[in-house]
């Protein structure tokens, strides 16, 4: 009878199989969530105290800072996700679109609020440029155009094989992407504007490379910006890493943490064990979603490695950072929530970041000031800071280099905004390269783990399959789509698809 059941069943049988994921982010959490809901047991082992990877939150002196990401783009990508659990990003947090989008500074006199109303960004692009409105509304289709195709199918291919792009619609949209120009170039048959280009390539950074090696098809991230809006979750953007959570355990994951990973033990070129240092945790499949150099080079024993260490160093990095996180007892009126500074030269930065990779001189950086809009982050009258600068991993990271750029940033963002900040600062800390590395294994200390550069796009990222153990998969920021919080989302969720489809011919046995 049982048997009969078995083979009856419209639902494909499947033993319950283990699998191990290795990191809390972003990427481990989406495949603990989907593969927990395909019925395997699933274990995620982080090395830290709290999950969320470089999406974690800290609290001290009253204050919660978000460690990492503070921009919620493509709010899309969330709702779909959730809605695959029959749940929408609402029913876990609130979720608010910021106006202004975000502000940026270009001098003492020159400040601009970035509407959330495309009309009113035509408007400002208008106003600077002569036929800039209809240029941008021009800019803006295209750039749609590749949101939509990228994001509906290319984005959710697993680079594997490049069969997967060899269907008609798929090559029709591939051709239809401008996949070669870059967006330096691109961004330049429209505006002539400084400033405005300014606007349209700061995004760009956020994909981990310069204007000038990022492909023109991210320009789709100008859609993301303009059309799609910034968005807030109200406690911080560690209220999805917390949903996230709760539905991996409400689907029956298991979170370890302050467990990390020491060894893969791989017999017959399949993994069957993962060992930390007090455990072992026998498994069917492993999901490596800590960084890939770090499992790679270091879990795995050199024979099953895919890519060398000379691989490694020749691929380019996103960048790292250099941030601070200030509690300020005082309500600071001229900031908004989001503020770019953008006072000096942008190509002289990004030149410090990837062709000339040294500590730069007059660098743009990133002032976030989440308590504008959420009274929960931080004491009453008083404000949550976050100081972002972008610089080139694998440099030399010491305290006196960081007390350094703090005067520096902290004395423009007072000239620049005419706060007096410094007499008040009642919590700081900063954090760089040293910490990337201890807190995530990440190599050279990037935060943002591989560059988006055309060399490294799709079927050129690091595969999300092993070539040399059968069942040991990769997701996350280092390998496709690539990093941020919506891709290392969608990174999951195709690598969860794979081990589902792996083990989709495992029946029974009676
Ligand atoms: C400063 C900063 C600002 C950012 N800003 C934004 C933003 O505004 N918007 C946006 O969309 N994105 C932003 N990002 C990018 C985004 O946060 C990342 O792309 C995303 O969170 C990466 O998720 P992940 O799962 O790939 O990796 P991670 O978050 O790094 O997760 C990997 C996990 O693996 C764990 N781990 C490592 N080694 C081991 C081991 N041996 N055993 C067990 N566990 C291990 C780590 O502790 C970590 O928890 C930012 C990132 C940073 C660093």
């Amino acid at each position: 009878m049982l048997l009969a059941f078995i083979y009856e069943s419209s639902e494909p049988y499947m033993e319950k199989k283990t699998i191990i994921i290795i990191g809390s982010g972003f990427a481990g959490l989406a495949a603990a969530c989907c593969l927990a809901k395909e019925g395997f047991r699933v274990h995620i082992l982080e090395k830290n105290a709290a999950p969320g990877g470089r999406a974690r939150q800290f609290e001290a002196k009253g204050f919660s800072f978000d460690m990492g990401p503070s921009w919620y783009w493509m709010p899309d990508v969330f709702e779909n996700f959730f809605s695959k659990f029959n749940y929408s990003p609402k029913d876990f947090f609130e979720l608010k679109r910021l106006s202004p989008s975000y502000s940026v500074i270009f001098s003492k006199d020159e400040k601009w609020d970035i509407p959330c109303s495309f009309e009113a960004i035509k408007e400002l692009f208008e106003k600077q440029e002569s036929g800039g409105g209809l240029k941008l509304e021009e800019y803006i289709q295209d750039a749609r155009h590749k949101y939509e195709v990228g994001m509906k199918d290319l984005v959710h291919q697993p680079c594997l094989s490049a069969y997967e792009f060899l269907d008609y619609r798929m090559l029709k949209g591939l051709f239809s992407l401008n996949l070669f120009g870059s967006l330096k170039k691109h961004a330049r048959k429209h505006f002539k504007n400084n400033k405005l280009l300014n606007i349209i390539e700061f995004p760009s950074l956020f994909l981990g490379a310069s204007p000038e090696k990022t492909p023109a098809l991210y320009s789709m991230m100008n859609y993301a910006d303009m059309i799609g809006g910034t968005w807030y979750p109200k406690g911080g953007m560690v209220k999805i890493i917390d949903a996230l959570c709760s539905l991996a355990q409400e689907l029956g994951a298991t979170i370890h943490l302050n467990t990390e990973a020491r060894r893969i033990e791989v017999i017959n070129n399949r993994a069957v064990c993962v060992h930390t240092a007090n455990e072992s945790f026998a498994c069917d499949a492993v999901l490596g979603a800590a960084d890939y150099q770090h499992v790679e080079q270091k879990l795995l024993s050199a024979p099953y490695r895919q890519y060398s260490q000379t691989y490694w160093n020749s691929r380019t990095l996103a960048p790292s950072a250099l941030i601070f996180y200030l509690g300020v007892n005082k309500k600071l009126d001229n900031l908004q929530h989001h503020t770019l500074f953008f006072d000096k030269e942008l190509t002289a930065h990004t030149e410090t970041i990837y062709s000339k990779p040294r500590w730069p001189e007059a660098p743009l950086f990133y002032l976030c000031c989440p308590s504008r809009t959420d009274d929960t982050v931080a004491p009453a009258g008083m404000e949550n800071l976050f100081i972002l600068m972008p610089a080139a991993p694998d440099l030399e990271d010491s305290g006196e280099i960081r007390n350094r750029y703090f005067g520096m940033l902290l004395s423009r963002i007072e000239e620049l905004t005419g706060e007096n900040i410094s007499d008040h600062i009642v919590y700081k800390r900063s954090y760089a390269h040293k910490n990337f590395i201890t807190d995530y294994n990440a190599f050279k200390g990037n935060a943002y783990g591989l560059a988006n550069t055309l060399g490294q796009t799709a079927l050129l990222k690091p595969r999300l399959k092993s070539k040399y153990v059968d069942n040991l998969f990769f997701a996350g920021q280092l390998t496709v789509p690539g990093p941020g919080m919506p891709p290392a989302l969608i990174s999951g969720q195709i690598t969860a698809g794979l081990i589902a489809k792996a083990f989709q011919k495992t029946k029974v046995k009676a």
